[in-house]
């Protein structure tokens, strides 16, 4: 078993740490919320004072934070000084492609492997430790730190060298955005020429419009399996998180010179959707702004 250092312990990072402590690792926890790091305490990790600390003598590292500004400021000014470098470093958040390449690039160049290895799943696969990873990097790196995302996880895969990881995140939520909005205007168009909902599940989830948005994750209550749509939209995937994954999509689409209009109109959808306040809402409640139904908590008086 290995010393781990954790840094960010928010709802996937708590979750994770869980994890590897639970697997036997000696894990070094170390977050800026005092709340985060009761419970990490609780979950049996040791809590470290600082960011060095909870790296120094560390054989692995893993960071969930925020964005990349808080991933590149983490391993300049914390990880890239203080840790060894024998030390596998792993950054499983979701962050833009550049500022993942150039991370790793920096952590390369002193003489680090390291991967990034964001993740599919949400809160509750983060407890369970069944969450995807995709990850890039080095072939060497990948079998390095598969062990320790399997403690954490239900599949690894190798997605390709550095930035990789999160190039395959981002592409498969642009994916999942666009067809979460379409089958969502599917659902209100067949109801406004006088379908039934159910009906239209049954036929159009066997048939050539078929996507895991319409089958798996219906955004209409009480059709097709449980879904956040039977819980009034709450837990699931947070519409705010699919904005975000959208933006860096775009980002990365801008930066590449690819050309996304589908990707495009969903950011649109969202960011109106989030602006009206449906950002903590499962991100199938779409619907309830595109059937015009939406009312935000905040209006309801
Ligand atoms: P979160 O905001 O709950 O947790 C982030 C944690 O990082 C917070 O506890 C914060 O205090 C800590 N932090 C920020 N800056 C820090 C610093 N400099 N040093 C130490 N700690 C610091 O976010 P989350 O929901 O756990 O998401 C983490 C990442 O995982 C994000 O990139 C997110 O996009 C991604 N993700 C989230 C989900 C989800 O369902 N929540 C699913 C897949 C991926």
């Amino acid at each position: 078993m290995a010393r781990v250092g954790f840094i960010g312990l928010g709802n996937m990072g708590g979750g994770m740490a869980a994890n590897l402590a639970k697997a036997g690792h000696e894990v070094l926890a170390f977050d800026l919320s005092q709340p985060a790091l009761d419970r990490a305490s609780a979950n049996g990790c040791t809590i470290a004072e600082s960011a060095e600390a909870a790296v120094a003598g560390a054989e692995a590292v893993v960071t969930m934070l925020p964005a990349g500004k808080h991933v590149a400021d983490v391993y300049r000014s914390n990880v890239l000084k203080n840790v060894p470098k024998s030390a596998i470093l792993m950054d499983c958040s979701t962050i833009d492609v550049a500022t993942a390449k150039s991370v790793e690039a920096e952590a390369s160049a002193a003489g680090f492997t390291m991967v990034d290895a964001p993740v599919s799943g949400g809160i509750a696969a983060a407890d369970a430790g069944t969450l995807t990873f995709m990850v890039g990097g080095s072939a060497d790196g990948f079998e390095r730190a598969r062990p320790f995302l399997e403690q954490m996880g239900k599949a690894v895969i190798h997605a390709g060298g550095p930035g990789a990881g999160q190039a395959a995140k981002i592409c498969n939520n642009m994916l999942l955005g666009a067809t979460m909005a379409a089958t969502c205007e599917a659902f209100v168009l067949a109801e406004k020429l006088g379908l039934d909902a159910q009906t239209f599940f049954d036929i159009s989830s066997k048939a050539s419009g078929q996507s895991w948005s319409m089958t798996s994750y219906c955004p209409v209550p009480g059709v097709g399996p449980e879904t956040p749509a039977d819980r009034n939209y709450d837990g699931g995937f947070a519409a705010v998180l699919m904005l975000k994954d959208l933006k860096l999509a775009m980002e990365a689409a801008r930066e590449a010179g690819a050309y996304t209009p589908m990707g495009g109109e969903a950011e649109e959808l969202y960011q109106r959707f989030v602006e009206r306040g449906g950002g903590s809402k499962d991100f199938s409640a779409l619907i309830k702004m595109i059937d015009d139904s939406w009312v935000a908590e905040a209006d309801k008086g």
